[in-house]
């Protein structure tokens, strides 16, 4: 089955400054778990990677993490969808460990854990850091406008975009968007502005 790489805050759900900290701050993106679970119900493999420094932080304990995550996958699934495998990286950016994206712990664990490579993936994200770490990885990155994306966007359009080709970088509102563009088997190498 095709491997779909999210991005978690930003783009399933509302990011905040400070920090998700439990499911109280836990606020699904409008349209973004019918996404995932369209995706899923059409046949992609649906795999999260986070950066979770909250929890280096001590903001958050796993149970936390846990109890949001619980209610992610119960949400996709109560749309009859599922979500394959959920990896974080718990670390501050100061630990220098090989999972925080840009680096590609996450990915690399997913391919281990799934048994299924994300090179060639589609790999959805509204940071720079995600960008950079899809193209690390061999991925394919895809930028959503939500969460940190607009900013992300104006980033790439400027004289030091962060990576090379941002042009090559498809662009979309939000995953609802990116979603229907896949299904709909857009290229999605041209931009929706
Ligand atoms: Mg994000
Ligand atoms: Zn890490």
């Amino acid at each position: 089955m095709p491997l779909i790489v999210l991005d978690r805050d930003g783009v399933i759900n509302q990011d905040s400054a400070g920090y998700i900290r439990g499911l109280q701050d836990w606020v699904p993106i409008p349209g973004s778990i019918e996404a995932m679970a369209a995706l899923s119900r059409a046949g992609y493999s649906l795999a999260i990677a986070t950066n979770q420094s909250g929890l280096g932080r001590g903001y958050l304990g796993l149970d936390e993490l846990e109890a949001i995550h619980t209610e992610l996958r119960r949400q996709v699934e109560a749309l009859g969808g599922q979500v394959a495998g959920i990896f974080y990286c718990p670390h501050l950016p100061d630990d220098n460990c090989d999972c925080r994206k840009p680096a590609t712990g996450l990915l690399q664990a997913i391919a281990t854990e799934l048994g299924m490579s994300p090179r060639g993936a589609w790999f959805i994200g509204d940071s720079l850091k995600d960008l950079q770490a899809a193209r690390a990885f061999g991925c394919r990155p895809l930028l959503v406008r939500s969460g940190k994306g607009r900013a992300t966007e104006h980033q790439l359009h400027s004289p030091r975009p962060g990576l090379e080709n941002p042009a090559d970088i498809p662009v979309y509102a939000d995953l609802a968007a990116a979603a229907r563009a896949i299904l709909g088997g857009e290229p999605a190498v041209k931009r929706d502005r």
